[in-house]
């Protein structure tokens, strides 16, 4: 195949240009640019670097609503939530430019010498944070703008000094295309190689795998599926020079209704909790797709309240005719399993439209399928009803690693929320109380990670300005001379205003 175009998500029907599949050559050449422009790339002054980032977020607006018609054709969202999610993209961006020019990702130490020292002196040693080199960026489709081509994991490479190879999501390839256009004239613009942004698209696996393996890529960025993720993570591993992959992949998001908050308000949490679920045809990496709760006064209330909000929920549209496939065969193999009940499924779709579905089963019967505990991405969510606080702690201890973990609780449920909370943090990236885990704020912050499989690196984030550390390295620099230390590791370089640590104090 040499072209291809992108599907409308409405009616599975190819849509809008076509696009040249980018080969080999095409890998290769772009992370030969990418590896020839890190050295200018990272030598940009904070103020440049920011400036640039700044630049991308305005050529991003300038495209106008061609953007927004784009990703509402290819992903089937509403207008209403692209426009947000452009709003979000370009403050990411921002958010980047700020935490570029403030400095503190440098994470700059001096330890001075002390000659005097005994038995033995100490040298002069000196750290900063450096780019790690060519980050190669696989874009989510849920996401068209958020986590894509300008997203979070671009923005956060592009911060830290690297350049970037995106592998563009074949779901939205007019989007990323648009996306793409942007980000070099930033590049122009800013006077920068034209190798610091390159865009590869093809509908083929063998893309994405030549280009992890590709030895001047340096690092991965990903969001996807849990086949995706591992299938790039194993590729990066059997490499001559194996290298990170930053993988968010899959997370069912258990949200515990503890007794008290059950009691005072099961009603309306049941239909706060569907309207979570239902956002978005369910398609959130956060969806609540797990609900825990002790039976007791409350808990008829809220099944009640959620099964009759599922019934009326309408169908949508998913966002490619494949996702919705596996969604409507995760569907159909909870409601085929002897232990699950199937509560209310939502009105039914046509065609790439999916419906909400809501399933009830016991801790005993969920401890005992592992399958009952893994994503179905869409609005499908499981109740599991525990006989007490015993059954409660087994079912979170049996847990996969997730991105969030949701509490509903009154002061009263408090004691038993200290007991949980141990288990919680060992689970999950995010701990929330009475709120629902859809809807991921950008700031310092937040953690949108977590342990697998919902990341390959439970150390990080992909949200949030502390996203830049994945791209970076430490270097100690041992009694070098002023004139060959970096300048913001001289010690005339306060003017820069970047924090230090000066012999273990924090100096600014
Ligand atoms: P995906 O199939 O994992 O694709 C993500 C990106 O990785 C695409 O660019 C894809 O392009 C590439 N890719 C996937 N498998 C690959 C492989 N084995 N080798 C090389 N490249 C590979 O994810 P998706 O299309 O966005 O959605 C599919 C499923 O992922 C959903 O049903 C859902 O379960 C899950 N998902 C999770 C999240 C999340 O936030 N955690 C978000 C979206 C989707 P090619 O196919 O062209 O290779």
């Amino acid at each position: 195949m040499t072209e291809f175009r992108s599907v409308a998500a409405a009616t599975g029907q190819p849509q809008g240009p076509a696009f040249a599949v980018h080969g080999p050559q095409d890998v290769a050449a772009a992370c030969a640019a990418a590896a020839d422009a890190f050295d200018a790339y990272r030598a940009t002054s904070l103020e440049a670097r920011a400036m640039f980032l700044e630049r991308i977020a305005e050529e991003i607006l300038a495209i106008g609503d061609d953007l927004i018609e784009a990703a509402m054709t290819e992903s089937g969202l509403p207008r209403p939530r692209l426009e947000g999610e452009r709003g979000r993209t370009v403050g990411q961006l921002r958010l980047f430019a700020d935490v570029v020019r403030k400095g503190a990702w440098q994470q700059l130490r001096i330890d001075p010498a002390l000659p005097e020292r005994q038995p033995l002196p100490r040298p002069d040693i000196r750290l900063r944070m450096i780019p790690l080199g060519p980050v190669a960026v696989f874009g989510a489709s849920n996401f068209p703008l958020a986590f894509s081509t300008a997203g979070g994991d671009t923005a956060s490479a592009l911060a830290a000094g690297c350049p970037v190879v995106v592998k563009g999501h074949p779901a939205h390839p007019q989007t990323g295309a648009l996306v793409a256009a942007a980000i070099a004239r930033a590049v122009a613009a800013s006077g920068l190689p034209a190798g610091v942004f390159s865009h590869l698209v093809g509908p083929s696996n063998d893309l994405g795998a030549a280009l992890v393996q590709d030895p001047r890529v340096a690092a991965v960025g990903f969001t996807g599926s849990r086949s995706g993720g591992l299938a790039l993570a194993k590729l990066a591993q059997a490499r001559g020079v194996p290298i990170p992959v930053y993988a968010e992949m899959s997370s069912i998001n258990p949200v515990l209704l503890l007794p008290e908050a059950l009691k005072a308000r099961g009603e309306a949490l049941g239909t706060a909790f569907v309207a979570s679920l239902t956002m978005g045809a369910g398609q959130f990496c956060t969806n609540p797709g797990l609900i825990l709760a002790i039976e007791g006064e409350g808990l008829d209330a809220f099944t009640a309240a959620a099964t009759s909000a599922v019934q009326a929920a309408t169908a949508q549209t998913m966002l490619t005719p494949g996702i919705c496939q596996a969604y409507a065969s995760g569907v159909t193999a909870l409601e085929g399993n002897a232990g699950v009940e199937t509560l209310a499924k939502g009105q039914p779709g046509e065609g790439t439209q999916g419906g909400a579905a809501l399933f009830r089963t016991g801790a005993a019967a969920f401890l005992s399928d592992k399958a009952m505990g893994h994503e179905v991405f869409g609005a499908a969510s499981v109740v599991v009803v525990c006989k007490d606080e015993a059954e409660l702690l087994a079912v979170l201890k049996g847990l996969e690693g997730q991105l969030t973990a949701t509490l509903h609780l009154d002061a009263a449920d408090e004691a038993l929320a200290e007991r949980l909370l141990p288990v919680l943090e060992v689970k999950a990236g995010r701990i929330l109380a009475n709120g629902w885990p859809t809807g991921v704020e950008v700031c310092h912050a937040m953690v949108h990670g977590g342990p697998f499989p919902a990341t390959s690196d439970a150390r990080t984030t992909s949200v949030g300005s502390m996203a830049i550390d994945r791209f970076l390295r430490p270097v100690s620099y041992q009694n070098l001379s002023a004139n060959l230390l970096p300048p913001s590791l001289r010690d005339d370089a306060f003017g820069d205003g970047a924090p230090r640590l000066v012999d273990g104090v924090l100096t600014i």
